[in-house]
């Protein structure tokens, strides 16, 4: 997987994609990361990259042309790249986002800065995409969490380190509980069932504390998860213990 960023500020890319997982998948060439830089695109003497906004207002707007040159530079060496604008005005990342995401082979993310980009760049994107409901002072972060989170669903990527598909959003539902050593740790045990041995009864137990789990704090997802009639049937349990029912 290709990540192509645009951005005034690619230092700061640095230090997240040297280190831990996302460092090994670069070594290793499982996703490569070019940093380019949106101010070699700008012409002039002073390489200007924003300006004024027309009809006034505060704060400065970046220019559409460094950008646009610089996508339709990729994109003459690769029609097929996917451009992303980050904005907070896009469709909100989440895990389905990024599953349909690790498909493509060459994403281009689009970081904006000051009071964001020339409208007239959007003609240009495949997709706007948001990570939240909230403002950040660029797209850089932004790219960050959709590299991190792209990446680790890339085969091989997680290695041994861990398994994308249990995770919380992956099937609609928060994961379960986890616990490592010690057993015992200031008075508080491990569930005993943990430590059986038997697989399909600590398969079972997962299931319900995922269950449980999503039904206390995003009941919401319940309505849009995949649930087996067995699912079904633990959650009326549930509610009816918690006196929901
Ligand atoms: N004035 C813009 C608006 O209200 O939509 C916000 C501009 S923001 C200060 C500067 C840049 O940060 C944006 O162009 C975008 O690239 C990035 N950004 C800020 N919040 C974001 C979010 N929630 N998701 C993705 N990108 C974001």
């Amino acid at each position: 997987m290709i990540f192509d960023i645009l951005t005034l500020f690619p230092e700061m890319f640095h230090s997240p994609l040297e280190h831990s997982i996302l460092g090994k998948a670069r070594e290793e060439g499982l996703i490569k990361v070019d940093l380019i830089n949106i101010r070699d695109y700008a012409e002039g003497r002073h390489r200007v990259t924003d300006d004024y906004p027309y009809g006034g207002g505060k704060g400065m707007i970046m220019k559409p042309e460094p950008i646009i040159r610089g996508v339709k530079a990729i994109r003459s060496e690769d029609p097929g790249a996917w451009v992303i604008l980050m904005t907070p005005q896009g469709i909100s990342l989440n895990q389905g986002v990024a599953k349909r995401l690790v498909r493509l082979s060459h994403l281009v993310l689009i970081c904006g800065r000051y009071e964001g980009v020339d409208e007239r760049v959007r003609g240009l994107v495949d997709e706007e995409i948001s990570i939240g409901d909230y403002v950040l002072t660029g797209g850089e972060l932004a790219a960050l969490v959709l590299i991190d989170m792209v990446s680790r669903l890339i085969p091989g990527v997680l290695g041994d380190e861990g398994a994308p598909e249990d995770d919380s959003f992956s099937q609609g539902l928060l994961e379960y509980p986890q616990y490592t050593r010690p057993r015992e740790f200031e008075g508080r045990g491990v569930p005993e069932v943990l430590l059986s041995g038997d697989h399909q009864a600590i398969e079972r137990w997962r299931r319900r504390e995922t269950l449980r789990r999503t039904l206390q704090r995003r009941p919401d997802l319940l309505a849009k998860a995949d649930l087996s009639r067995e699912d079904m049937e633990i959650l009326e349990e549930l509610k009816e213990s918690s006196g929901g029912g």
